[in-house]
C-alpha cells in the first residue's frame, strides 16, 4: 500500500486483465453489526479489511463482543472473521468510541447504542475525525429524541460527537410511528432498521419516512441482510417500514461478504475507456447476483459506451463506443459510484450532467465542489449546482497535468486515476485527424493512501491491470562508486515515490550464482550469457526487507557477500552477459515508475532516463562507513586497508573496457560525504521534483 505523500500516476494507455474486488464496505459494515448484537457466532468470509470497517470492528471489542480471524480457510481462501454477538445484551456499559470518518458505523451504531443505554442502562461517547463532526447526524438524533432516547451532543447540535445516556429498565415510547427524514442520508433510516429490532419484543414497531428517501438501494441491503439475521421487515413502498413483534436477531451461522459495487465501478468504467485491445478487464467479486444498488452502474457506462457481459460474482468489460457518449442522467440510486461517470465524462464527445446528487455534498467531504475543483485543473470545463454537476469533455490537447487533492476522500483518489488513460483521450475522434497526438499527461494524485478507507490496494490492482507505453514510465538513475551508498538511496528514493526498484548489481550477482551452481566456468562466455538469459530471479519484500529468489530458491543473503560480488564483478565484464540481461533490466520499466541503480543504468540501459544521479564520496568516507558497517556485524577491519581496497577497485572501476564506471554526461553529480541518508534522498527528490510538470 502506498503510504507516501503523493503518487505520480504516468500517462495509461490500455487496460486488461483480472481485478479480485475487496469486500463491500456497506455489506461489511452491517454484517459486522448485525452479528455483534445477535445471538451466536457468525463467520464472517471475505469482510473487508479497510479503515472504515477496523473502527467498527473495534466499537464491536469495546463492547463486548469477541472478534476472532482465522487466516485462509474463507470460500477462496480469504480470511474468516468470527464474531460471537451480545444477543441484545449490553455487556459492556460505558465506553469511548472513536469511529474514524466511516458514516456507516457512525449512524447505526449511534442509534443502537441510544437504544440500548435506554433500556439496559448506559453511557457512550461516540466521536471521529474533524470531518465525520461535519456529517450530519441531526435527523436521526431527532427521530430517536421522541422515543425518550438521551441524545446530547457535544458540540455542534445535531452532528457527532455524541453522549447516549439511559438508565437500565427504561421504557422506549415505539407504540407511536418513529418519524425519520429520508432526503438527507438513507442512513438514518438504516440506522433506525438495525437499531430497534432491539426493542420490538412486545409490540410491531413502525417507521414512517418523512420527505422522498433516497439512495434506496442501501436500504435494501439493508433489509437484505436483516433478513439473514432472522428479522423480516414488512414495507410496502419506500414510506412505511414495519419490524414485526417478536423480532430477534439470530447468527446465520456463516455470511460471505460480496465484492464492493462502488469499488467495481473504477473498473468498469477502465475497461470503457481503456480495455480497446483484445482482451476484456474482467472484474471478480461482484456481478449479475449482487445486492448492491452500485452495480446499476454498469447500466450507466454501457449508456455511455461500455460492453459489458455479466454473470454471477463477475462482470467483463470492453470499450464499445469511442469516444464515450455524454449523458443526462439522475443518479439518485447510484450516488457513490456516479462519481466515477463524472470523470468518465472526460472521454465523451458531448456534456455529461449528473443530477440527483444533492447528498455528494455531505459525504467524506463536499464531492460535488471537490469534483467540479479537480476536474478544472485537469483542464474541464464544470459546472455546478446544489444538486447537480456537469462536465464537458476533454478535447486532446486540452489535458494539463494536475496534482489531485484528495480531501481524505477515499473515491476522489480512485475515481480521478482514471484521468491518467488521457493518452487514450479522443484518439480515433474527428479531432485527430491528421493531427499528431499531444503529448500525454501524467497526474500526480495527492494522499494516495486515503484509498485504504474501503480498498487499501486500489493502485497495486490498478497496476495490475494498466499499461503504459515504456517511454512513458519514468526512470531515475542512481549510479557511483563502491560503498557510496547508491543502494541505499534508490531504495529510499523508488520506497518515496512508490516506484519499482531495479537494483541491476543483484542481477550480476545472481548470475554469478547461477553459473556457480551449474558448473559454467568463468571463462565460458556464451554459456555465461544463456545462463543471464534464462535468470529465473524474482524480487520481493520479506519480513527484513527486500529479498530475492533464483530458481525459487532464497538466494537474499547469499547475494549480498563480498564472494558474490567478485563473482559478478568478473560476469558483468563479459559483453554478451551484458547484454542478455538488457531486456531482464528493461522490463523494470512499469507503472508507476523505476529507481535504477548500477553501473550503466544512466547510459546503456536507460540513456532517455528523466533523472540521472551519481553518487559520490570521498574515499575516506566510504571506508570510513564501510568500516563501521564491518565492525558492527562483529568483523574485524583496518580502514586504512579498506581504503587502499577502495581506492584499487575505483581505479579498476574506471579504466575496465565493458561499462566503465563513468558518470553520463547528463548525470548530477551527489557528493554525500558530508550528507545523511536522509539528505541525500531529499536532494533527489527535490531534483525529482523540480523535472515535473506539477
Ligand atoms: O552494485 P553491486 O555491488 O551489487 O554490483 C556487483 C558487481 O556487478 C559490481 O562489480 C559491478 O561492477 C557490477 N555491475 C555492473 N553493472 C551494473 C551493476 C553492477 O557491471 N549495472
Amino acid at each position: 500500500m502506498y503510504d507516501i505523500p503523493f503518487l505520480d500516476l504516468p500517462p495509461l494507455n490500455g487496460a486488461s486483465g483480472t481485478v479480485h474486488l475487496p469486500g463491500s464496505k456497506s455489506i461489511s459494515n452491517r454484517v459486522l453489526l448485525l452479528a455483534g448484537l445477535a445471538a451466536g457466532t457468525t463467520a464472517v468470509h471475505d469482510l473487508l479489511d479497510s479503515d472504515d470497517t477496523r473502527v467498527m470492528q473495534g466499537a464491536l471489542a469495546a463492547l463486548g463482543c469477541t472478534l476472532r480471524n482465522e487466516d485462509g480457510v474463507g470460500s477462496g481462501g480469504g480470511r474468516v472473521l468470527h464474531v460471537t454477538g451480545l444477543g441484545g445484551q449490553l455487556a459492556v456499559h460505558e465506553a469511548e468510541i472513536f469511529l474514524g470518518n466511516a458514516g456507516t458505523a457512525m449512524r447505526p451504531l449511534a442509534a443502537t447504542l441510544a437504544v440500548l443505554a435506554a433500556t439496559q442502562g448506559g453511557n457512550f461517547r461516540l466521536h471521529g475525525v474533524p470531518r465525520m463532526h461535519e456529517r450530519p447526524i441531526g435527523d436521526l438524533v431527532d427521530a430517536l429524541r421522541p422515543l425518550g432516547c438521551q441524545i446530547e451532543d457535544l458540540g455542534t447540535p445535531g452532528y457527532p460527537p455524541l453522549r447516549l445516556r439511559g438508565q437500565a429498565g427504561g421504557l422506549l415510547a415505539t407504540a407511536a410511528p418513529i418519524r425519520v427524514r429520508g432526503d438527507v442520508s438513507s442512513q438514518f433510516l438504516t440506522a433506525l432498521l438495525l437499531a430497534l429490532p432491539l426493542v420490538s419484543a412486545d409490540r410491531d414497531v413502525l417507521i414512517e419516512v418523512e420527505g422522498e428517501l433516497i439512495s434506496k438501494p442501501y436500504i435494501d441491503i439493508t433489509l437484505n441482510l436483516l433478513a439473514r439475521f432472522g428479522i423480516a421487515v414488512q414495507h410496502d413502498g419506500w414510506q412505511r417500514f414495519v419490524i414485526p413483534q417478536g423480532s430477534a436477531y439470530r447468527s446465520p451461522g456463516s455470511v460471505h461478504v460480496e465484492g464492493d459495487a462502488s469499488s467495481a465501478s473504477y473498473f468498469v468504467a477502465m475497461g470503457a475507456i481503456a480495455a480497446h485491445g483484445g482482451a476484456p478487464l474482467r472484474i471478480e467479486g461482484a456481478g449479475s447476483d449482487s445486492i448492491q444498488g452500485d452495480i446499476r452502474f454498469v447500466d450507466a457506462a454501457v449508456a455511455m459506451g461500455a460492453q459489458v457481459k455479466s454473470g454471477p460474482g463477475w462482470l467483463e468489460v470492453h470499450r464499445g463506443r469511442w469516444p464515450l457518449a455524454g449523458i443526462t442522467l439522475d443518479c439518485n440510486h447510484i450516488p457513490d459510484a456516479a462519481m466515477t461517470l463524472a470523470v468518465m465524462a472526460l472521454y465523451a464527445d458531448s456534456p455529461t450532467r449528473l443530477n440527483g446528487i444533492a447528498s455528494w455534498r455531505v459525504k467524506e467531504t463536499d464531492r460535488i465542489a471537490a469534483m467540479a475543483t479537480e476536474l478544472r485543473k485537469l483542464g474541464a470545463t464544470v459546472t455546478e449546482g446544489a444538486d447537480f454537476i456537469e462536465v464537458e469533455p476533454l478535447t486532446p490537447g486540452a489535458w494539463r497535468p494536475a496534482a489531485i487533492h484528495t480531501y481524505d476522500d477515499h473515491r476522489m483518489a480512485m475515481c480521478l486515476s482514471l484521468a491518467a488513460f488521457n493518452p487514450l483521450a479522443g484518439a480515433s475522434g474527428p479531432a485527430m485527424a491528421g493531427m499528431s497526438p499531444p503529448p500525454p499527461c501524467p497526474v500526480r494524485i495527492l494522499d494516495p493512501r486515503c484509498v485504504a478507507k474501503t480498498f487499501p490496494e486500489y493502485f497495486e490492482a490498478l497496476f495490475g491491470v494498466a499499461t503504459a507505453d515504456p517511454q512513458d514510465v519514468p526512470v531515475i538513475t542512481i549510479d557511483g562508486p563502491t560503498a557510496s551508498g547508491k543502494g541505499t538511496l534508490a531504495a529510499a528514493v523508488a520506497d518515496a515515490l512508490g516506484y519499482h526498484l531495479l537494483d541491476s548489481g543483484a542481477l550480476y550477482r545472481a548470475t554469478g550464482l547461477a553459473s556457480q551452481w551449474d558448473g559454467v566456468a568463468p571463462e565460458d562466455e556464451a554459456g555465461l550469457a544463456r545462463l543471464a538469459g534464462l535468470l529465473d530471479l524474482r524480487f520481493g519484500h520479506g519480513p527484513q526487507g527486500s529479498r530475492a529468489w533464483l530458481r525459487g530458491q532464497e538466494v537474499s543473503d547469499h547475494l549480498r557477500t563480498e564472494a558474490a560480488g567478485l563473482l559478478a564483478s568478473r560476469v558483468s565484464a563479459v559483453p554478451a552477459v551484458r547484454s542478455a540481461l538488457q531486456g531482464l533490466q528493461l522490463a523494470f520499466r512499469r507503472a508507476p515508475g523505476l529507481v535504477a541503480d548500477g553501473r550503466d543504468m544512466g547510459t546503456v540501459v536507460f540513456p532517455h532516463a528523466a533523472l540521472k544521479v551519481y553518487l559520490t564520496a570521498s574515499a575516506a568516507t566510504r571506508a570510513e562507513r564501510r568500516h563501521k558497517q564491518l565492525i558492527s556485524k562483529g568483523n574485524s577491519a583496518n580502514i586504512d586497508d579498506l581504503r587502499a581496497d577502495l581506492e584499487a577497485r575505483d581505479a579498476r572501476d574506471k579504466n575496465r573496457s565493458v561499462a566503465p564506471l563513468r558518470p553520463a554526461e547528463d548525470a548530477l553529480l551527489l557528493d554525500n560525504s558530508a550528507l545523511s541518508i536522509e539528505d541525500s534522498v531529499q536532494q533527489v527528490l527535490g531534483w525529482w521534483q523540480q523535472r515535473r510538470p506539477f
